[in-house]
């Protein structure tokens, strides 16, 4: 029999799945079985309107056998099978394969992982094998055909002898190498492990005999051995299954066994949906932050099948950022197997498919703020920081589908607050929703800074996180309510006459403030008396933009260094208290004296906020002279 020459397109794929490397090899069972389920598909579908097929759903099954004597893979179904012209024609050339295609218009990228992308389908036998046979009967047709390559030269298609209908792929593996060992798709467990990884959904039987070893009937310690059968897959996927039919644990195994964690999830979300995009999804919210997760290693993304078959190990462009501790797979049937990471970047299906997962995320997390408070707060502790970055990311872009899941610790009962609680406990007369920045709940409700606030009986919120007064610049406001620091100064909290006599105050001691700005030589940009203290003698608060807060958060980045931001300061002096007494006399008497205690105040403001003294000998030793 003549050798036939592959058309050119197929001689160029068969050449880069001959030089395939490693870690694409494995994926070649994938194919193969998904083509022999294909052409089960075929033949059962058929037989559902046509009785004399003589098939039942039961009757049908994939085979693998391997054969370490003969060094074959076999690959069997009992499918439609193909005619003579369908096996020169389907097996003889790649016509309508996506991945040449772009490989083609990507000619110069080279680099371009086009096997690790794209579903490549029989080809990938040759990854594995020298030789390649496929003896096939179609159903209907009275004659079987072999046809055989060993790889570029060509192929034959031979009259052969089968008695039932269907295809057994015949694979003669390469020789092993130093380097390659091709044995290894011989082994049971090998073998076994890539269907539960790739095919385990399948939804026919994959079976293989499996050599075992049991005690000798009447023997304490012979052993025998014999075969069993085994189906290597569980057929249905859990995520097709009716919601009503999967037990919680059952949910939760699933979530172990395939995401490689010993803890149970917090939660699942299992959406499907008929219309625009068709798909199955079963996500989880792990209960802990997984280990990788803040390491550059972590990659976000869901696990992506098409119709029952994974194409893709993680597909980032199914989760946003904000929402990347989300676990979990797609299966569509919208989807093609031979669809690249490329292609899908751009497909409409997918971003359909996304947006619509978003939402479902979104919507989970919503009721669990409704309907178990205790179970929400323990996610948003553990990832709360997540959805704070994903406000602030982008320039605000999405802060209006997050909002509502942001909570913060607040005055009130020293709880987690969502700003839809806060808002709704505002006073009459509260403008603003009020913050203060610090490092702990406690250390915050010791600011000087805070005390005016609170005694008007307005709640706080406790801002701790660095991301969290940059998330709320974002949000500007929340139900057109705006955000305020305690800190700013502008918190017009006075009554008419308070400001009147603040005001006078103010005038009457204009030189003694002069003179303490002057002392403190640029550091403050004023120094003033304090319409928010209460007890305290002094602190520190920001004009402008830029807070106190912010300056420590964006100086301690990385690449910080060179350009220090520094918020302008105001020096602020409460006027009931008796340092300010003492200062007023000092400035008639001693100013020299003055000079220092300015000093110390500043200091001490900035003590107060949590940053460092720029000359603590200097603090010292002023303070000692005081006291001797
Ligand atoms: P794809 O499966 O993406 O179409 P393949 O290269 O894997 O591309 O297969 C080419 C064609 O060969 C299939 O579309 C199918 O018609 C036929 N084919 C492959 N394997 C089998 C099989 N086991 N039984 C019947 N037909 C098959």
């Amino acid at each position: 029999m003549e050798t036939k020459e592959f058309k050119a397109e197929s001689k160029r794929l068969l050449e880069m799945m001959i030089n395939s490397i490693y870690t694409h090899r494995e994926i070649f069972l994938r194919e193969l079985i998904s083509n022999a389920s294909d052409a089960i598909d075929k033949l059962y579908f058929k037989s559902l309107t046509d009785s004399s097929v003589g098939m039942n759903r039961d009757d049908f099954a994939i085979r693998i056998v391997p054969d370490k004597a003969s060094r074959t893979l076999t690959i069997s179904d009992n499918g439609i099978g193909m005619t003579k012209d369908e096996l020169e024609a389907n097996l003889g050339t790649i016509a309508k394969s996506g991945s040449l295609q772009f490989k083609n218009e990507n000619e110069k990228a080279e680099d371009v992982d086009i096997i690790g992308q794209f579903g490549v389908g029989f080809y990938s036998a040759f990854m594995v094998a020298k030789e390649v046979k496929v003896i096939s009967k179609a159903y209907g047709a009275d004659k079987a055909y072999v046809w055989a390559s060993e790889g570029v030269d060509g192929y034959t298609v031979d009259e052969c002898e089968k008695d039932s209908v269907g295809t057994d792929i015949i694979l003669t593996l390469k020789d092993n190498t130093d380097d390659d060992k091709y044995d290894e798709y011989l082994e049971q467990y090998r073998l076994s492990a890539l269907v539960k990884k790739y095919s385990d959904y399948i939804r026919f039987p994959i079976k293989m005999d499996m050599e075992r070893e049991r005690l000798k009937e009447g023997s304490e310690n012979e052993y025998e051995k014999y075969t069993e059968t085994v189906t290597l897959n569980s057929m249905v996927p859990l995520w097709k299954k009716n919601k009503s039919e999967i037990t919680e644990e059952e949910y939760n195994e699933f979530y172990k066994d395939k995401f490689f964690d010993f803890e149970d999830p917090l939660c699942h979300i299992h959406a499907k949906n008929e219309g625009a995009a068709t798909y199955n999804a079963l996500m989880y919210i792990p209960a802990r932050v997984p280990f990788d997760f803040y390491t550059k290693e972590y990659e976000k993304g869901l696990q992506l099948y098409s119709s029952g078959v994974m194409i893709m190990e993680k597909c980032p462009d199914l989760l946003p950022d904000y929402f990347s501790f989300v676990k979990g797979l797609v299966d569509s049937e919208d989807l093609s197997l031979n669809i690249s990471r490329e292609m899908l970047q751009h497909d409409r299906q997918l971003k359909i498919i996304a947006k619509n997962l978003e939402k479902s995320i979104k919507n989970e997390l919503s009721k669990m703020l409704k309907n178990d408070r205790e179970k929400y707060e323990k996610f948003f502790s553990t990832f709360g920081l997540q959805l704070k970055f994903g406000v602030y990311q982008n320039y605000g872009m999405n802060k209006d589908v997050l909002k509502d899941l942001l909570m913060f610790k607040s005055s009130f009962e020293k709880k987690n607050v969502t700003l839809a609680e806060y808002v709704s406990r505002m006073k009459e007369d509260q403008k603003y929703i009020y913050y203060a920045c610090g490092e702990s709940v406690d250390k915050i409700d010791m600011l000087p800074q805070t005390e005016l606030v609170k005694d008007k009986g307005y709640e706080i919120l406790y801002f701790t996180d660095d991301v969290d007064e940059f998330a709320v610049k974002m949000l500007m406001s929340y139900d057109d309510k705006e955000f305020k620091s305690v800190s700013a100064n502008d918190l017009n909290l006075e009554t008419d006459e308070e400001k009147e006599a603040v005001k006078k105050q103010s005038d009457d001691n204009k030189e003694l403030f002069e003179f303490m700005k002057q002392t403190l030589d640029g550091k403050v940009s004023e120094v003033r008396l304090s319409t928010r203290l209460k007890t305290h003698p002094v602190c520190l608060t920001s004009v402008g933009n830029i807070s106190l807060e912010m300056e420590k958060v964006l100086n301690s980045m990385p690449n910080a260094a060179e350009n220090k931001v520094k918020a302008e300061r105001a020096l602020e002096i409460n006027a009931s208290h008796p340092i300010f007494e003492k200062l007023r006399s000092l400035f008639e008497t001693d100013k020299d004296k003055l000079a220092e205690y300015t000093k110390i105040l500043y200091a001490q403001a900035t003590l107060i906020e949590g940053m460092p003294v720029e000359n603590p000998v200097e603090l010292s030793n002023m303070i000692c002279e005081l006291m001797v």
